[in-house]
């Protein structure tokens, strides 16, 4: 009887230890693929519309030279067919720098009358738009993905015209009217590529979302961006010069060492319109799943063959797994984070990615 009990009593033990220990054992892989590059909690981009045009010459003097020091990278809407010949020398310098360049058409004439909204004369959507890309494509050998329209007004035939270009991946929110819908952040979970929300920099603040009262309205966009965890893009003409609503030197700087230390604390991702169009459509279109120890699409849709870049996912090893990863057979870096987690960036289109 009691050698009975003893047996019961480990086979007890052994049950209990089986239990308590199995999900530790047997503790699997698991993904999560961030919102941001990087893990960021918020994106923005830096946009001077109007490059090659009337009095926008701060651009270069003064913005670039503030940005290239920081390490930050701008997206430049050109009116290309007012670039010059060494305009196009320094836009290939600024294309190896990273900058992004995007269509502001080719001579900026616009549909409609700012103001009024009164058709305008001249508009051709083959001229303003294809040959825009064109010209770029042959100065630079640089195919330009995003449009920003003169004014952000833009008729609807204009507006199906480009987004049936398959250069353009994405286009800044324009309508044939007002009704402030085209301001505000981009929203990760309902965002369409083809209607990028914005503010427009005024130093009164008269049209944009933000008061100077309240501190440095480009600031404030920013830090809109990383309260609600969005997107928010900036546009600008130039800076310290005779343009259109010209940003002063303290207050582009002031923005640019906020955006420098937010990118250094890892809160901020700053790219251009293009790479962060397509980090939002590949996080959405497509989808990723953990099979066994390896990571593949849940399957690919058109959106997803069209857009897909690398997204960062954060990885969680299952027991036994080193935190090595590898694409098609080939090593994929891997930054270690905390408590057996590892981030990688991943393009999903590439292949599968295993983990070891
Ligand atoms: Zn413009």
């Amino acid at each position: 009887m009691k050698a009975q009990n003893f047996v019961l009593a480990v086979l007890a033990f052994a049950a209990f230890a089986l239990l308590a220990f199995v999900p530790l054992l047997a503790h699997s892989a698991s993904i999560e693929v961030k919102v941001w590059q990087g893990g960021a909690k918020a994106a923005h981009t830096i946009a001077h519309d109007d490059y090659c045009g009337w009095g926008t010459t701060g651009i270069e003097d003064t913005a670039i030279p503030i940005l290239n020091a920081r390490g930050l990278k701008a997206s430049l809407g050109l009116i290309a067919g007012n670039c010059k010949d060494a305009q196009w020398a320094t836009l290939k310098e600024r294309v190896k720098q990273g900058h992004e360049l995007f269509n502001h058409t080719l001579t900026h004439v616009g549909m409609l009358e700012a103001g009024t909204l009164a058709p305008i004369g001249g508009w051709d959507n083959v001229k303003e738009v294809v040959n825009a890309q064109q010209l770029v494509q042959s100065k630079l050998g640089y195919t330009m993905h995003f449009i920003a329209f003169p004014s952000d007004l833009v008729t609807p035939e204009a507006k199906a015209f480009v987004e049936a270009q398959p250069d353009i991946l994405g286009a800044r929110a324009a309508k044939d009217i007002y009704d402030g819908s085209n301001a505000g952040l981009n929203d990760p979970e309902w965002f369409k590529p083809m209607f990028v929300k914005w503010d427009g920099y005024w130093r009164d603040g008269k049209w944009s979302l933000y008061k100077p009262k309240d501190g440095n309205i480009l600031i404030q966009h920013v830090d809109a961006a990383l309260q609600y965890g969005a997107w928010s893009y900036r546009t600008m003409h130039g800076v310290a010069d005779a343009s259109w609503e010209s940003v002063p030197v303290d207050q582009y700087t002031a923005y640019a060492d906020y955006l420098a230390a937010k990118v250094k604390s890892g809160e901020l991702w700053v790219a251009g319109p293009t790479d962060i169009i397509r980090y939002i459509v590949t996080r959405e279109h497509c989808k990723l799943k953990l099979e066994g120890n390896v990571i593949k699409l849940v399957q690919s849709n058109d959106l997803c063959k069209r857009y897909a870049s690398a997204v960062t996912v954060d990885v969680e090893l299952a027991n036994g797994q080193k935190g090595l990863f590898s694409q098609n057979s080939t090593p994929l870096a891997a930054q270690k984070l905390e408590n057996g987690h590892y981030r990688i960036n991943m393009n999903p289109a590439v292949g599968d990615v295993t983990i070891r």
